[in-house]
């Protein structure tokens, strides 16, 4: 179907979960890139739909309920935060819609951000078409296009404050980004007090994928925090995100108020709330 045509269905079938978008999309742009099926929609309800091999990534309605809770979370909730002359250095892996570079820059406090994205064409056209991404002209942005598997194994130790992982969910071109190694490389290029963050897919659908990588997490970090969102375009209930310290330092404490258009202090502390469900089928056994 060429782009501008009325789609009439949107079909996404996450472990045998199909979700049918009923109301009309516009395809926007269709593609395989070097490493991916890429497909970009216009919603009327979602507005404008990033797809990646048929998971919807992200959109232009609920972006923000995501990029604001996986950034400012870990960020604001780190007891050094309030330090004036405290400068950060941060690492992306992924996110090449380009909504965590936006969170990240928002903060001058961040002194320099290396994003390291395999999908050049994953970037180009959401700057294109979705438009919410941070600006990639920033002098303190360094857009690397390659595996951030090879990049963490190369970074130099202690280098980084934040390193935050927007990969896809494990299959393809992210299966390296799912690894012990890839996590003990992670903990090495991190600051002593530093912290990696990572989505875990939707708890309710995802579990038994993810309370394994969770449980590696917790065996090479003094302190894994999960906590949860709800994002309305990620069908099954709210979405994890697990965050490891390297000094075992504690992030659901917000230390600064900075409410976005989702964010706030109130839903910063309320998120890392666990119900019994998650205590028993999502979070890794305590140690
Ligand atoms: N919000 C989405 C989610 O919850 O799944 C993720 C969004 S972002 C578009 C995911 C990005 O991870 C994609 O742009 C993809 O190209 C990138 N990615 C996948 N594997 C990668 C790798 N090994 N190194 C760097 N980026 C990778």
């Amino acid at each position: 179907m060429s782009s501008g045509e009325q789609a009439e269905w949107f079909f996404e079938s996450d472990f045998g979960v199909d979700i049918r978008c009923g109301i009309k999309a516009r395809l926007l742009h269709e593609g395989r890139t070097k490493f991916q099926e890429m497909r970009i929609y216009e919603h009327e309800l979602l507005g404008k739909v990033l797809v990646l091999d048929d998971i919807i990534q992200t959109t232009s309605s609920d972006e923000f309920f995501y990029h604001e809770m996986f950034v400012r979370v870990p960020l604001l909730g780190h007891p050094r935060w309030g330090e004036a002359e405290r400068e950060l250095d941060v690492l992306i892996i992924g996110g090449g819609d380009g909504g965590i570079l936006r969170e990240v820059l928002r903060y001058p406090k961040v002194r320099r951000v290396t994003m390291v994205e395999i999908d050049g064409e994953v970037v180009e056209f959401c700057q294109r078409y979705l438009g919410f991404n941070g600006d990639y002209d920033d002098p303190r942005v360094e857009l690397i296009i390659g595996d951030g598997a090879a990049y963490v194994s190369g970074a130099a130790p202690a280098s980084f404050d934040h390193c935050i992982i927007d990969s896809t969910d494990p299959g393809g071109p992210s299966m390296v980004l799912y690894t012990k190694e890839f996590h003990e490389h992670v903990r090495t290029l991190l600051k002593p007090d530093g912290s990696m963050v990572r989505h875990m897919g939707v708890a309710f659908h995802h579990h038994a994928i993810y309370r394994p990588i969770l449980t590696e997490i917790q065996d090479l970090f003094p302190r894994l925090q999960v906590y949860r969102n709800s994002i309305p375009a990620y069908v099954g209930g709210d979405m994890a995100f697990a965050c490891a310290t390297k000094d075992g330092h504690a992030i659901h404490e917000p230390q600064a108020e900075d409410p976005g258009r989702f964010y706030n202090a109130e839903i910063h502390r309320a998120s890392f709330a666990m119900s019994e469900w998650w205590k028993q089928h999502y979070l890794p056994e305590p140690r």
